[in-house]
């Protein structure tokens, strides 16, 4: 059996998919491309890929659809193609639950790396669920009405418990172990995403902004020019 990480192309314009297919063969990753939404589907379910590339735009059932369809089935990270960078602002404010996103045209290089980003993580969090690794389980933390259980993976506010994605969940357990504590969107990157470059820090833009529709907008603090901080007394 294969070890090669397995990722499902869904793009409907031939030469993008056939672009991004040869770029992941060459780099060592098994691929197959479809072209159409309700087909996305279908060999996600058999197929059982570990990362999908997914484009907003498609026949039959739009990538939105596709990607919260996706994830009502089960958790499986989604890197997500748009057109520009407020349609990725709207998929956001829609809590689809992509875990990345990338606006057209992207690098190669850059698709590369996030989703070696992507795989580290989904590693990352099974090593924690398994009880594996010291250190890869985050603490649990009661702050500001808040009870994040880094073991479980679990978060409630007051009383109700709140449904996050993987990576909102991640976000906020980085934020919550130092409260108060102002994170640049760079050390969130390279700490919740694994990226080592600054030029996905609109996606933590992106991500914050779904927490604070989740959990209130009064919860995480912006500092104009650095980053984020979670508030300690709201
Ligand atoms: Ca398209």
């Amino acid at each position: 059996m294969s070890t090669k990480p397995r990722v499902l192309v869904v793009e409907d314009e031939p030469t993008i998919a056939e672009a991004i297919a040869a770029r992941l063969v060459a780099e060592g990753f098994d691929v197959e491309q479809v072209h159409d939404g309700l087909v996305a589907l279908d060999r996600a379910a058999a197929w059982d890929p570990e990362v999908v590339v997914l484009d907003v735009m498609l026949p039959g059932l739009d990538g939105h659809e596709v990607c919260r369809r996706l994830q009502a089935e089960r958790p499986v990270p989604v890197l997500m193609l748009t057109a520009r960078d407020d349609e990725t602002d709207l998929l956001v404010g829609l809590g689809i639950g992509a875990d990345d996103y990338m606006t057209k045209p992207f690098s190669m290089r850059e698709l590369v790396a996030r989703i070696r980003a992507l795989l580290r993580r989904v590693e990352r969090a099974a090593a924690a669920g398994a009880g594996g690794g010291a250190g890869t389980v985050p603490p649990t933390v009661d702050v500001n009405g808040l009870r994040i259980d880094g073991a479980q993976r679990r978060v409630w506010s007051r009383d109700d418990e709140v449904h996050l994605t993987p990576t909102e969940f991640d976000l906020l357990a980085c934020l919550a172990a130092r409260p108060g504590t102002v994170l640049t969107r760079e050390a969130l990157l390279a700490e919740v995403w694994g990226w080592a470059d600054a030029s996905g820090t609109r996606t933590v833009d992106s991500h914050v902004k779904s927490l604070r529709r989740k959990l209130g907008a009064d919860l995480l603090r912006t500092v104009h020019g650095v980053g984020y901080a979670l508030e300690v007394g709201r």
